[in-house]
């Protein structure tokens, strides 16, 4: 037969949704996994077996590579929407971005699914990793947001048309129509609706699409067989994207029942998308981030989680996004967040929580029957962790206890996926001072 690696000795959380099973063989070959359990460890003594090289797990716990449903890889952890929009050359952005997918692997993260990217670089991107060109984790990836003119949340520095930066702007059905196809001729996986936004005076963020162009957008993409996600920030944008056929529902934030019975009847899944608000809540004061807000991220949370807990318990699937790229979602540091808040915050299981992150990733991927679950004839996509994440689910959200990383079947070298840079000339953009220098300040 072949070559086959044997990881044996630990205990096993196949992404199923399944208990763990202690001390669970995996034999893999190729990228493939071939066998489980005694199945796996008797390939060792068969003659059909060439060479195994063997991984002792004993005292581990062996899952599926993290699938991580909403980050940003072409953003490099940026701190201003002026930064993102106005400073980014394209082609620095795809090499610092090739560069930051190592991050990710490091962090665990085999897989993920990427909405909107800068200069719309996402398709290249992925294309490079399928090929081998760059080393990163498996990608599915939208080009642009597709946002009216009233913008999404970068407010007035979102022009009146055109592109700029993630943002592809759309004034009319019949522009929708093109830009929908235009996307998925550029490579579009998914096609990604800006459907909330901030304008000036206005509190929270509103609808700023309306039904028929909502429709028009995902009728055009699913003709072509593309799903459609829509950035959901406030109740009825909820209610009105499901109903018109959005597939996958970014935050979703205040969602009513209203809305939650549109989710269910049109069969939508949710990407809540906590961790940008939570690391706000929890951790902004440590960078100097919106003082003042921690009430209102927490307050946030708390309301949707208890939609989105009730979401679950009739059957929508819940998917972890960790929004990694921005200053406070820097890649390789917050991928398994999401999964503490879903433990905390809707009260699921630690093997629930993980399944938002592997099974029901997969599906974000369309590539449900090939990843997110370990089983015979999956792809190799297999992570080690040092401790039991059912006894601490935050193990998954600290890199140093993840030992191995195992993408399409090949034992990655931890140590060389940390890179350091330099900086880059005009790259970030430097405020003239963080607060207004009175005469006050300077002499009292
Ligand atoms: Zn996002």
């Amino acid at each position: 037969m072949t070559d086959i690696m044997l990881i044996s000795g630990g205990t096993l959380i196949d992404g199923t949704g399944a208990d763990p099973k202690p001390n669970t063989g995996i034999a893999v070959a190729g990228n493939q996994i071939i066998a489980l359990g005694d199945e796996a460890t008797n390939l060792v003594n068969d003659p059909t077996t060439k060479e195994v090289t063997e991984l002792d797990a004993a005292g581990k716990t062996i899952m599926p590579g993290l699938i991580d449903s909403h980050l940003h890889c072409s953003f490099d952890d940026v701190q201003s929407n002026d930064e993102l929009f106005f400073h980014r050359d394209p082609t620095l952005v795809a090499l610092v971005a090739a560069q930051n997918l190592r991050k990710m692997l490091r962090a665990g993260v085999t897989s993920f699914v990427d909405p909107d990217t800068s200069h719309g670089i996402g398709p290249a991107l992925r294309d490079a990793v399928n090929a081998g060109v760059v080393q990163g984790p498996r990608i599915k990836t939208g080009v642009q947001a597709l946002l009216t003119a009233v913008g999404g949340t970068a407010g007035r520095l979102i022009p009146d048309e055109g592109t700029v930066g993630y943002a592809q702007i759309v004034n009319s059905k019949d522009e929708i129509v093109q830009w929908v196809r235009r996307h998925i001729k550029y490579g579009a996986d998914w096609i990604k609706l800006h459907a909330t936004g901030s304008v000036p005076g206005r509190s929270g963020e509103l609808l700023v699409w309306n039904r028929e162009e909502i429709k028009a957008a995902c009728q055009t993409a699913h003709e072509l067989s593309v799903p459609v996600m829509a950035h959901c920030r406030g109740a009825q944008s909820v209610q009105v994207c499901a109903e018109e056929g959005v597939d996958l529902i970014l935050h979703a934030s205040f969602m009513d029942d209203d809305g939650l019975e549109a989710v269910i009847s049109n069969g939508s899944s949710i990407c809540p998308t906590f961790t940008f608000l939570a690391n706000l809540a929890d951790f902004g004061s440590k960078v100097h981030a919106s003082p003042g807000m921690e009430d209102i991220f927490r307050g946030e949370i708390e309301q949707t989680a208890k939609m989105i807990r009730k979401a679950y318990d009739n059957g929508v699937r819940i998917l972890s996004g960790s929004e990694s790229g921005f200053a406070l979602t820097p890649y390789g540091h917050w991928h398994g967040r999401e999964l503490e808040i879903f433990v905390n915050s809707l009260d699921l299981s630690p093997v629930e929580a993980i399944t938002t992150a592997t099974k029901n990733g997969a599906w974000a991927m369309q590539m449900e029957d090939q990843l997110g679950t370990i089983e015979q004839d999956k792809l190799a996509d297999i992570i080690i962790v040092d401790s039991d994440p059912t006894e601490d689910i935050t193990v998954l959200n600290n890199k140093s206890e993840i030992s191995t990383v195992i993408a399409n079947g090949e034992v990655l070298n931890l140590s060389e996926l940390w890179p350091s840079r330099e900086q880059l000339a005009g790259w970030k953009v430097g405020n003239w001072a963080s607060e207004i220098l009175t005469w006050d300040k300077a002499y009292r």
